[in-house]
C-alpha cells in the first residue's frame, strides 16, 4: 500500500488567518501521524478574487510556520481544461442542464435553504425544452451547468462514505452521504468551466489524496463530493473533519469578516509557537 497522501487547500483570495493555520496544522499532523506525506495545492478557480501575491503569501507563511511539502505546488488555475473534460462527461450522460438565473432570481423563487443557509436552487432551469435552452445558448446568455442530481442519485444509489475522528487515529465510521439537501448544484460557474466542487474531487482524485482533512465547515459539502466522485469513476477518500475556530461574536474566522491575518500577528511579533499556542495546538 502506498503512504497516505493529505493537503491543505487554501484559497489565495487573501492572507492567511489563525483558521487557516489550525487547519494546516491538523493536515501536517495528521500527515506525520500516519507516516504520509502532506501537500499545499492552491484553490484558485475565482480568477476575480485570487490573486498571485496572495499565493506567493500562503507559501511564505506557511514556511514561517515550518511546514514543508512536495514540489510543484498544484494551482487549480492551470487546469481548467481537465475540469471542463470531466464536466463533459457528466454532460455525455445527460446529467447536467445549462442555468441562465441569476443571483436575484434564485433568492427570489427560492423556498428553502441548502446546507450551507444559502437559497436552494429550485430547479427552475431544470423545465425548460430544448429549443429554449439553444435559444437561450445562441443568444450567448449567460450560463453555468448544474447537476441534475434526482436523476444522478438514481444512477448511483444509496452512498456512504468514511469518517475519521475526533482524532485521526480513531475508529473509521461510515456516514451515509445525503447529496440531495444541496439541490442541483453548480458544476460549471458562469465564468469559468468548472466549480469548487468539481475542481476539488478531480484534484483530489489526480493527487492520489487518501485522507482529506477540512473543517466541520465543509463536511456537508462532503455528500455532493461523494456523488460527483461516484459519477466520474474516481476513488473517495477516508475524510476527517476539525473543529473550527470562532471569533468573538461566534462566527466562524474568515476573510469577509476581516479576521486577524497571520502576517499581522506576525507583524506584532508573534512567533510560530505563539500560533500553535493560540490555536491550541
Ligand atoms: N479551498 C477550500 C477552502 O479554502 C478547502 C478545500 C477543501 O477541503 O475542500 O475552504
Amino acid at each position: 500500500m502506498s503512504p497516505p497522501r493529505l493537503r491543505f487547500a487554501p484559497s489565495p483570495n487573501g492572507y492567511l488567518h489563525l483558521g487557516h493555520a489550525l487547519s494546516a496544522l491538523v493536515t501536517w499532523d495528521a500527515a506525520y501521524k500516519l507516516g504520509g506525506t502532506a501537500s499545499l495545492r492552491i484553490e484558485d478557480i475565482d480568477l476575480a478574487r485570487c490573486k498571485p501575491g496572495f499565493t506567493e503569501a500562503i507559501v511564505e507563511d506557511l514556511h514561517w510556520l515550518g511546514l514543508t511539502w512536495p514540489e510543484p505546488v498544484l494551482l487549480q488555475s492551470d487546469r481548467f481544461e481537465l475540469y471542463a473534460d470531466a464536466a463533459n462527461s457528466l454532460r455525455s450522460a445527460d446529467l447536467l442542464y445549462p442555468c441562465f438565473c441569476t443571483r436575484t432570481q434564485i433568492s427570489e423563487t427560492a423556498t428553502a435553504t441548502d446546507p450551507d443557509g444559502a437559497p436552494l436552487y429550485p430547479g427552475t432551469c431544470r423545465h425548460l425544452s430544448n429549443a429554449e435552452r439553444i435559444e437561450r445558448l445562441e443568444r450567448g446568455d449567460p450560463v453555468q451547468f448544474r447537476l441534475d442530481t434526482e436523476a444522478a442519485q438514481r444512477r448511483t444509489g444509496m452512498l456512504t462514505y468514511t469518517r475519521i475522528g475526533p482524532s485521526i487515529l480513531d475508529r473509521p465510521q461510515i456516514r451515509y452521504a445525503r447529496p440531495e439537501w444541496w439541490g442541483d448544484v453548480v458544476v460549471q460557474r458562469k465564468d469559468v468551466p468548472t466549480s469548487y466542487h468539481l475542481s476539488v474531487v478531480v484534484d483530489d482524485a489526480a493527487q492520489g489524496i487518501s485522507h482529506v482533512t477540512r473543517g466541520r465547515d465543509l463536511e456537508a459539502a462532503t455528500d455532493i463530493h461523494v456523488l460527483l466522485q461516484m459519477l466520474l469513476g474516481l476513488p473517495t477518500p477516508l475524510y476527517h473533519f476539525h473543529r473550527l475556530l470562532k471569533d468573538d461574536a461566534g462566527e466562524k474566522l474568515s476573510k469577509s469578516r476581516g479576521s486577524v491575518s497571520l502576517r499581522d500577528y506576525r507583524a506584532k511579533g508573534w512567533t510560530p509557537e505563539d500560533v500553535r499556542r493560540a490555536v491550541g495546538f
